[in-house]
């Protein structure tokens, strides 16, 4: 394929090489090994001689052609695709990371991941400071001389903040750390972190990139040198994609521009109905005016991105009372689904903490996320208005 198109045209153009049937969409490799014409074959590819496929828990042609697409939407070197999100945030510690090394990261990261590096690395000798988004002197402060890698979200989930890119690669650069970004809030089509000097990017493909709500994916795209290590790390330890989950999200991506545009522009209009609504005493989104770090959203972003949050007046209860008084909006854990969908965590995801412990990781009483589907946004502002006038009562 022409390396002359533009990336997106790549993304809808690019595929498997074609079989003798001359399929116009990639068929579906649902195998788990491939044969090898002889055994001097067979043996250079053991020997990685030749680019022969080995094993689906290695490499795969939908996978492949799932992370050739990442690769250049991303701008990145190389990838290695994985079963789920999460196994692409613990593939990418595990395998740059050992005993004694040090990690920084945001505090207000993925729930499962502020599990893995608080519970889980510690138990192999792996540290981690955890620091406020944007409280850049404690970003500083943290550096240790034993100090490896920083993992950051931006935005972050649900308090939506931004991290400023540009000056996380600078301050990356500057102390020699891997610049570990997961990118799924914004995709690839509203950010690219490698433009801003990070070394790695991570995306749960199971949010926008399916976009409708089907399978669970990951991927890791970033610097050769670091992605060969992920990939030796990965093709042992056994957190491969499936072919058929590579498949669903290779045919997502056509698509990804154009829902992206859609979500983003929902969400907007969302969240500016919000703002006039008396039941609400604020709401957050990156391309809102009043953000705190809007300014920063606008220079490092190409639109705010699928999900708002609000707060709404009468804390834990009336959040429950709203979630009770959708009628089309799902009521469900997902995000980045072409069905909108809301969530209170205060009385869901995070109803095991205390008060104090929530407020610490800014989940107020009242706060409402929106995941902005693709219906038509004045049935979803309707929705919102109308159980926001039921929570009231
Ligand atoms: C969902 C999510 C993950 C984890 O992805 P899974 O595919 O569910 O394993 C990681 N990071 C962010 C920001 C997410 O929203």
């Amino acid at each position: 394929m022409s390396n002359e198109l533009d990336p997106l045209s790549l993304a809808i153009r690019l595929r498997a090489p074609q079989t003798l049937q001359k399929e116009h969409s990639t068929p579906l490799y649902l195998t788990s090994s491939f044969t090898f014409d002889d055994a001097e074959m067979m043996r250079a590819a053991f020997a990685d001689e030749n680019d022969e496929n080995i094993y689906s828990r290695f490499s795969n042609p939908n996978v492949d052609e799932f992370i050739a697409k990442m690769c250049m939407l991303e701008g990145a070197e190389d990838g290695f695709a994985t079963s789920t999100g999460m196994a692409a945030v613990f593939g990418s510690f595990m395998a740059l990371l050992k005993q004694g090394d040090h990690m920084i990261c945001c505090s207000s990261v993925f729930g499962s991941t502020f599990t893995t590096v608080t519970k889980f690395l510690p138990r192999y000798g792996i540290t981690c400071t955890l620091v406020a988004a944007n409280d850049k002197e404690a970003w500083e402060a943290a550096v240790q001389p034993n100090t490896k890698m920083v993992y950051l979200e931006t935005p972050t989930n649900p308090q939506l903040e931004i991290i400023d890119l540009e000056w996380a690669g600078q301050f990356t650069k500057k102390h020699k750390l891997i610049l570990n970004v997961d990118n799924c809030f914004a995709t690839p089509l509203l950010q690219r972190p490698v433009d801003f000097g990070a070394d790695l990017v991570i995306h749960s493909a199971t949010k926008w990139i399916d976009g409708q709500g089907r399978v669970l994916g990951g991927v890791i795209v970033g610097r050769a040198d670091l992605i060969k290590e992920i990939y030796l790390f990965c093709r042992n330890t056994g957190p491969a994609m499936s072919p058929f989950n590579a498949w669903v999200l290779s045919k997502s991506l056509e698509t990804l521009d154009v829902r992206m545009q859609r979500h983003c522009e929902n969400a907007l209009q969302v969240a500016k109905a919000l703002q006039q609504n008396e039941s609400v005493s604020w709401v957050k989104y990156p391309f809102l005016e009043g953000h705190p770090q809007y300014d920063i959203a606008l220079k490092q972003m190409k639109a705010g991105g699928g999900v708002l949050c609000f707060e709404v007046k009468g804390g834990v209860e009336a959040g429950r009372k709203f979630l009770n008084a959708l009628n089309m909006l799902s009521v469900t854990a997902n995000l980045g689904d072409s069905r909108s969908i809301a969530s209170h965590p205060a009385s869901t995801t995070h109803s095991k903490l205390t008060e104090k412990e929530r407020l610490a990781v800014g989940i107020t009483p009242g706060l409402i996320r929106i995941s902005t589907g693709l219906e038509k946004v004045t049935d979803i502002i309707a929705d919102i208005e109308q159980a926001l006038a039921a929570a009231a009562v």
